[in-house]
């Protein structure tokens, strides 16, 4: 985990509307989808394209 937290941003755009491919997995205990694998497929929606996240400090 780290210490300082961070902003995920697009390195094209500099937006906040990233999100990242992974896989929910049904959890039986809980009754609710929980975040299973997560894969390095990164996607802006403002850029409408695959792109790269950036971190930034808050
Ligand atoms: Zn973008």
């Amino acid at each position: 985990m780290a210490d300082t937290p961070v902003r995920k941003i697009c390195k094209g755009c500099r937006s906040e509307t990233v999100t990242r491919d992974a896989w929910a997995e049904w959890d039986v205990e809980r009754q609710e989808w929980v975040l299973g694998s997560l894969f390095d497929y990164a996607f802006c929606h403002n850029c409408a394209s695959r792109t790269q996240i950036e971190d930034v400090a808050v």
